[in-house]
C-alpha cells in the first residue's frame, strides 16, 4: 500500500540525511522507526508528507507517486502545533472545511469523544494541558480519516504518565480505525508496545540497520517478560547501530 523505494536525501548544505531507504507498509500496519538523533527519521517523514523532495528514489501510496502534501497522509509532530486563535473544534475541523457544516460537526464530536475530550470543542487551546493539546493534535490527524498517519516523536514532550496514557489511547484508535501508522520515536518502550515491525536506523548517512518483527498481541503488557526481552534486544541493536555508524564513518 505504502511503498518507499530507495529514498535518499542530501540537503543543500551537503548533509546526507537519508540513504537508499526502502520499506513496504501494508494496510493497517503499525511500523515504528527508532534510531539515534540525526539518523534521518524526521527527514523520512518529511519526504513522505511532501514537505521535502527526495534527492533520489520515490514513494507511492496505492500506486500513486507522492510528490506533494497529500490528503491521505497526515502528520503529527512532537509539539501539538495548534492555532491559538481557534477553538479546539475549529482546530480539529480545519481540514474538513469542504464538508457541509452538519457533517463537519458530527465528525469533530466523534473524534473528540474517541480521544476522551468530549465537550472540549468550544474550549480555547490555552486552556488545555500539554497532554490534552497533544490529544487534540492526534484528533486533527485522524479526523480526515487518512490512509496513513505519520507520527514524529508525538509523545516525547510529555511526562511519563501522560505518555503511556496517550500511547494506549492511540493504540485503541488505531485498532478501531485501520489506519496505517509510521511512528518515529526514540523511546524503545513506545516502539515495543505499539508496533508490528520496528525499523532500527543507523546514522551518517541515515539508513536501515535492522528490522525487527514483533508477533505479540495487543495490548502489550509493559511489565511482561516478552516486552522486557524485546526492549533489551532493541537497546542492544541501537547501541550497535550507533557504534557501527561511527566506525564506518571513520573508515
Ligand atoms: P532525526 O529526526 O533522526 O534526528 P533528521 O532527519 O532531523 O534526523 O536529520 C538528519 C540529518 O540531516 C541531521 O544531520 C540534520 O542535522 C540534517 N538536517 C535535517 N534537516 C535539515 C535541513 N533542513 N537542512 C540541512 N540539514 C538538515
Ligand atoms: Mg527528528
Amino acid at each position: 500500500m505504502l511503498e518507499i523505494r530507495n529514498l535518499s536525501k542530501i540537503y543543500p548544505n551537503g548533509i546526507h540525511a537519508l540513504d537508499n531507504f526502502s520499506l513496504d507498509v501494508g494496510v493497517g500496519e503499525s511500523v515504528a522507526i527508532i534510531g539515534g538523533s540525526g539518523c534521518g527519521k524526521s527527514t523520512l517523514l518529511r519526504l513522505l508528507s511532501g514537505l521535502e523532495t527526495p534527492s533520489r528514489g520515490e514513494s507511492r501510496l496505492d500506486g500513486r507517486v507522492l510528490r506533494e502534501p497529500d490528503a491521505q497522509l497526515n502528520m503529527v509532530f512532537q509539539e501539538p502545533r495548534l492555532l491559538p486563535w481557534l477553538t479546539v473544534a475549529d482546530n480539529i475541523g480545519f481540514g474538513l472545511r469542504h464538508l457541509p457544516s452538519a457533517e463537519r460537526r458530527a465528525r469533530i464530536d466523534n473524534v473528540l469523544e474517541a480521544i476522551g475530550l468530549a465537550n472540549y470543542g468550544p474550549r480555547w487551546v490555552k486552556e488545555l494541558s500539554g497532554g490534552q493539546a497533544q490529544r487534540v493534535a492526534l484528533a486533527r490527524g485522524l479526523v480526515t480519516r487518512p490512509a496513513v498517519l505519520l507520527l514524529d516523536e508525538p509523545f516525547s514532550a510529555l511526562d511519563a504518565m501522560t505518555r503511556t496514557e496517550l500511547q494506549d489511547h492511540l493504540l485503541g484508535l488505531w485498532n478501531s480505525q485501520q489506519t496505517t501508522m509510521l511512528l518515529v520515536t526514540h523511546d524503545i518502550e513506545e516502539a515495543a508496545v505499539m508496533a508490528d515491525r520496528i525499523i532500527v536506523m543507523q546514522p551518517f548517512p541515515g539508513r536501515i540497520f535492522e528490522e525487527v518483527r514483533v508477533d505479540l498481541p495487543y495490548p502489550r503488557d509493559r511489565t511482561s517478560g516478552e516486552v522486557s526481552d524485546l526492549k533489551r534486544h532493541l537497546s542492544n541493536l541501537l547501541t550497535r547501530s550507533l557504534s557501527e555508524g561511527r566506525k564506518l564513518n571513520r573508515a
